[in-house]
């Protein structure tokens, strides 16, 4: 069998998933009424958002110009800066990627990041125009940015299509024939296959999905995953269509899935060496380094937690990328320290347990990770996630931040707007480059500064033309300082953040106004109170409750509009300690300061 396999890559919203629908309609795999709603977007959340989470993959068969039947693997890659993680896992199972370019456009700070996914992994990269029907597309003009941007390129044709009508989209099957090399797979080596994503299912255990290197896979023989040097007889291989379609065996350069059977997804780490058990490979493939968290916050029930505490496992089993670990607040009660990729990964995994779980939570402040060496002369270095940890002020010696490389792709009229915003977040300008009137500005920046509201800042200043690319460069020594929130003399653990001391003053300002509005009254008035380094360096006093509960007559004792009021808050979350509601707008005013 001719086997292609390979991804698409691109800018978000540059017409992947609508390009992969349509080759799966032009290769038969799905009728045009079942593609109306995209079909690899599957979760709510990718619906919502329009965008992949997910990769997934999907085989077709397809029938060539020169008569013979391809089989097409396609495995589909998130968009979204948060999951460059995804994309190059994926890559590294393909022989090729298609580099979609919208027209209207043109080349942006994704398309950059992903072709140096794919340069790393030594992949070929077929450049695709999109979206060529549409009035504002500027086919030629986006076709020297890719010349200009991507020199490597230049002996590769550039198509133009239309994935929305269908223009052009067979020549793109033609070129993968012609273009991407079959796999140099050897089905007589020892079986080496990749494990390239992973699913957990509560029947089924870890499902893996697999691209075999060397080596055909049979459902009979016993298989070793090489790093976790674990052993297993699969329950059930085959193939995606998507949906799992089951086979007897695996051929040397096919894509398919594996159902491990095994409960404990540790086990089944992306990135390991499938191999035989009775003949097995010598050399594992590579694999991959775990995913870092960039930004972590605590997640905490709205109302049980062991309902919480099901769904969220649930999730972490599925995503190797979301770290949990169990977490107490004296203000929420039990809940979970989460790590994620960002802040969108964040919103993702707040909606799934939403959508998916019927879970709503209450989501603190994010933070990003600190370096912390105390003075106490023992040389150890504190790793500071969560602000509740941080150690007072007299015992520090120094802290580090984490720092970031970002590069941002803007239209050159917009030049100075963007660089007055990487200013404003500290950033230290490195490098500017030119193609035509696209300008890509690199910058070192804290991660503090850009992991929160950085991204959609640039979008609505440069009206969705500019965008970023980002990578981790290193932890540099930072003037930060914690900042303890009390309401009502107590303080509030979960309101605790850590920022710049150059800030401190105008954000506890800002913070003890805000919390004015949305920390729910009390009969009483009572002071909130921002605390650093041992002084207030801001307050406001809520004032108390107007007498609402006891408008209709005067008749009730304290007593009794206590409980009247108590009843109507009955359904929201209260501060263990000291019946203060903590509802989420009292975490969105941190999360908010500029
Ligand atoms: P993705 O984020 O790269 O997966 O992008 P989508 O496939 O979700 O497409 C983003 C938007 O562009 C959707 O509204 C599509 O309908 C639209 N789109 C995709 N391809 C074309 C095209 O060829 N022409 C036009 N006019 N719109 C397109
Ligand atoms: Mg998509």
């Amino acid at each position: 069998m001719n086997i292609r396999n390979f991804a698409i890559i691109a800018h978000i919203d540059h017409g992947k998933s609508t390009l992969a629908d349509r080759i799966m309609e032009m290769t038969a795999t799905i009728t045009k009424r079942q593609a109306s709603a995209q079909l690899l977007n599957s979760m709510a959340v990718e619906q919502a958002h329009g965008v992949t989470v997910k990769s997934r993959t999907v085989r077709n068969i397809y029938h060539a110009d020169d008569g013979q039947d391809y089989e097409f693997n396609f495995i589909d890659t998130p968009g979204h800066v948060d999951f460059n993680y995804e994309v190059e896992k994926s890559l590294s199972a393909t022989e090729g990627a298609i580099l979609l370019v919208d027209a209207t456009q043109g080349v942006q700070a994704q398309t950059v990041a992903n072709y140096r996914l794919a340069r790393k992994t030594g992949i070929v990269v077929l450049p695709v125009v999109n979206k060529v029907d549409s009035a504002s597309a500027e086919v030629d003009k986006t076709e020297h940015q890719i010349r200009t941007a991507f020199p490597e390129l230049k002996d590769s044709p550039i198509l133009r299509i239309s994935a929305k009508t269908g223009a052009g989209v067979h020549d793109v099957l033609e070129v993968i024939v012609h273009r991407l090399p079959a796999p140099t797979a050897d089905n007589s080596l020892p079986l080496k296959a990749l494990v390239f994503d992973s699913e957990y299912d509560a029947f089924q255990g870890v499902i893996a999905y697999v691209r075999l290197f060397d080596g055909g896979l049979s459902a009979q023989n016993s298989l070793t995953l090489m790093a976790s040097n674990r052993s297993f007889k699969a329950k059930e291989i085959g193939i995606l269509t998507p949906n799992r379609l089951s086979q007897k065996k695996l051929a040397a350069g096919d894509v398919g899935y594996v159902i491990t059977g095994l409960k404990d997804p540790q086990l089944v780490r992306v990135g390991d060496t499938l191999t035989e058990t009775g003949r097995p490979t010598e050399t594992a493939l590579p694999g991959y380094a775990p995913a870092q968290s960039m930004v972590f916050a605590g997640v905490y029930p709205q109302d049980d937690y062991p309902t919480l505490k099901d769904a969220i496992t649930k999730l972490a089993l599925n995503d190797p990328s979301l770290h949990v670990t169990a977490a107490v607040s004296d203000a929420l009660g039990p809940g979970f320290y989460c790590g994620f990729l960002g802040i969108f990964h964040l919103q993702i995994i707040k909606e799934r347990l939403h959508d998916e779980y019927g879970v709503d939570v209450i989501v603190t402040a994010p933070n990003v990770t600190y370096q912390v060496t105390p003075n106490n002369g023992s040389g150890a270095v504190l790793t500071v996630t969560n602000p509740q940890h941080f150690p007072d002020f007299n015992t520090i010696e120094q802290v580090e931040e984490p720092m970031m490389r970002i590069e941002l792709t803007t239209p050159a009229e917009l030049l100075n707007d963007v660089m007055s915003l990487a200013n404003q977040h500290k950033g230290v300008f490195v490098d500017m480059t030119n193609q035509d009137e696209l300008v890509v500005l690199t910058y070192t920046i804290p991660l503090s500064e850009i992991a929160y509201s950085f991204f959609n800042e640039l979008k609505s200043l440069t009206h969705g033309y500019a965008s970023l690319s980002t990578s981790f460069a290193n932890y540099a020594p930072a003037d930060v300082v914690r900042v303890d929130v009390q309401i009502n003399y107590a303080k509030v653990d979960a309101l605790t953040f850590i920022t710049h001391r150059n800030d401190v003053a105008d954000q506890a300002q800002k913070l003890v106004h805000k919390l004015k509005y949305v920390v729910p009254r009390r009969l009483y008035p009572m002071p909130v109170q921002a605390i650093v380094e041992g002084k207030a360096i801001a307050r406001v006093d809520i004032p108390p409750l107007r007498k609402n509960a006891a408008v209709n007559g005067n008749s009730y004792s304290v007593s009794k509009k206590q409980q009247l009021l108590r009843r109507q808050n009955s359904n929201k979350r209260e501060a263990a300690h000291s019946d203060i509601e903590l509802p989420q707008a009292v975490f969105n005013a941190i999360l908010t300061l500029e």
